[in-house]
C-alpha cells in the first residue's frame, strides 16, 4: 500500500516551473507530489508573470525569495543554497519543455516533465543522453498509469490470462472543444497553435495518454502506423481536433487509436480494450476502480480495486490508498506515480541500482515514444494516410 509511511527520511526538496494560478494542471502536480510526504515544495517559477508567481507562491506557503521570476533564476539561485531543490516538475505549455528540461538536467536536478515532452524525438533523445550523463532521472507525467487496475491489467497480460494479444482498441475522445472555444480559453488557444502546441493537437494532448496505456499494459512495440486527421473547426488547421490511427505491432497484433476533442456529449471516453486469444479486458477512466474481464464462453466479470482476488503481490495493484469499495480516482493515480518518482529519485542519489531497476515509472523512453507517435502520425496523415514505419 502507498501511504504516508516515510520510505526515506527527508522529503525531496522540490520546485515547479509553470502550473501557476489558474493553470489546468498545476494543482494536480502539487497535490500528488506532496500526498505521501515524499516531496516538499520549496521553490517555484510558476508563471510567465513574475508578480503573479510571487503572490501565488506566497499564498501557497513558499518563502518570498524562493518565488522566482523565471526558471533560469530559480535554477541558478537554488544551486547556490545548501538546501536547494533536488527535483523539479515542468508544467508549462509544450513549446517550453525541451529548453526547461535541458536547463534542469544541466543544473543537476531530477525532472518530472509534462507530455509531450518535446516537439521532436531527436530533442527527446538528446534529453535522454543528457540525463544519463548527469545521472539524473526524467519521469513523464502519464498520470493515468498510477491506477491500480491498470497495473492489474498489465499483470494479467504478462501472466497470459488473455492468451496471445491480437487487438488493442485505444481511445481518448472528449467533446469539450466541439466549438471554437479557443478565443475565450487561453489554455485551448495555445493547444491549437503549432508554435506552442507542436505538430499536433489531440494526438499529443490526449492520444499519447491512451497510447501509453497500451504500451504499458501490453509491452508491445508499434512497427508501423497509418493516420488520418481532421480539423473540424477549420481555424485549427493544420492542427487536428480529431484523429484515427491504425497500428501494427511487432509480433502480429493490430490496434486502433481514436483521439478527439469534438466527440460532442462525451466527457472523456478514455478507454482501452485489449483482446487476446482467450479473453479480453477493458478499462475506462471514468470508472477507474473497475476492470472488465471477459473470457470467451463465460459470463463477463467486473474486477474491483482493492480486492483479494487481484494480483496483490504486484506493488502497483496493491497501491491503493484506501480499501476496496471506496472510490479512488485521478488524484490517487497521480499520487501513486509521484510516490514512485520519489523512490527512484532518492534511490538514484544513493546509487541504489536495485530500486532504480525495480520500481516501474513512466520514464524518458515513454516520453520519446509519445513524441514519436506525434511525428509519425503527422508524417502519415500529410501523405494521404500512408503506412509509415515507427
Ligand atoms: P495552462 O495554459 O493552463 O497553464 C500553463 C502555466 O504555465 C501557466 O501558469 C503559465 O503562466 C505558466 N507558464 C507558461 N510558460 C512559462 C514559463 N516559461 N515559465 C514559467 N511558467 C510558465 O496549461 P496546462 O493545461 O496546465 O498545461 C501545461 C502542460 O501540462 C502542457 O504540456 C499540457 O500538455 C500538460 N497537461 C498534462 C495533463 C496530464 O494529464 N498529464 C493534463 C493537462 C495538461
Amino acid at each position: 500500500m502507498f501511504n504516508e509511511e516515510r520510505r526515506f527520511e527527508q522529503p525531496i526538496r522540490w520546485g515547479m516551473v509553470g502550473g501557476g494560478r489558474g493553470s489546468q494542471i498545476g494543482y494536480s502536480h502539487r497535490n500528488a507530489a506532496q500526498r505521501d510526504g515524499l516531496f516538499k515544495l520549496v521553490a517555484g517559477a510558476f508563471d510567465l508573470d513574475p508578480a503573479r508567481c510571487q503572490e501565488f507562491g506566497i499564498n501557497i506557503g513558499l518563502e518570498e525569495q524562493r518565488c522566482y521570476p523565471n526558471y533560469q533564476a530559480m535554477f541558478e539561485a537554488e544551486a547556490q543554497r545548501e538546501d536547494g531543490i533536488q527535483a523539479v516538475s515542468i508544467a508549462t505549455p509544450n513549446s517550453t519543455h525541451y529548453e526547461i528540461c535541458k536547463a534542469a538536467l544541466k543544473a543537476g536536478l531530477h525532472v518530472v516533465c509534462e507530455k509531450p515532452i518535446t516537439f521532436t524525438s531527436a530533442e527527446a533523445e538528446e534529453l535522454k543522453t543528457l540525463a544519463a550523463e548527469k545521472q539524473r532521472v526524467i519521469g513523464v507525467m502519464y498520470g493515468y498509469t498510477g491506477f491500480p487496475m491498470i497495473h492489474q491489467a498489465r499483470e494479467m497480460v504478462a501472466r497470459g490470462d488473455l492468451g496471445d494479444i491480437r487487438v488493442v482498441n485505444m481511445q481518448f475522445a472528449h467533446g469539450f472543444h466541439n466549438e471554437a472555444y479557443e478565443e475565450k480559453e487561453p489554455g485551448l488557444k495555445w493547444r491549437v497553435s503549432p508554435e506552442v502546441s507542436g505538430p499536433t493537437y489531440v494526438i499529443g494532448d490526449i492520444g499519447t495518454h491512451a497510447f501509453y496505456l497500451c504500451e504499458m499494459i501490453t509491452g508491445m512495440q508499434v512497427s508501423r502506423l497509418s493516420c488520418m486527421r481532421q480539423s473540424f473547426i477549420p481555424s485549427r488547421a493544420p492542427l487536428e481536433d480529431n484523429a484515427h490511427v491504425m497500428m501494427e505491432f511487432e509480433g502480429g497484433a493490430v490496434g486502433t487509436l481514436w483521439a478527439s476533442a469534438v466527440n460532442a456529449g462525451s466527457m472523456h471516453q478514455q478507454k482501452i480494450r485489449v483482446v487476446g486469444s482467450k479473453a479480453s479486458i477493458e478499462w475506462w477512466d471514468e470508472h477507474p476502480n473497475q476492470l472488465r474481464y471477459e473470457i470467451q464462453g463465460e459470463a463477463p466479470r467486473i474486477l474491483d480495486r482493492g480486492m483479494g482476488y487481484l494480483y496483490q503481490d504486484n506493488e502497483g495493484v496493491a497501491a491503493s490508498h484506501i480499501g476496496g469499495g471506496h472510490a479512488e480516482g485521478y488524484f490517487e493515480s497521480w499520487a501513486n506515480l509521484y510516490h514512485r518518482f520519489a523512490l527512484v529519485f532518492n534511490a538514484t542519489e544513493r546509487n541504489d541500482h536495485a530500486t532504480v531497476d525495480n520500481v516501474w515509472i513512466p520514464g524518458i523512453d515513454a516520453g520519446i515514444n509519445g513524441v514519436r507517435l506525434c511525428e509519425k502520425c503527422v508524417e502519415s496523415a500529410d501523405n494521404h494516410s500512408a503506412w509509415v514505419n515507427f
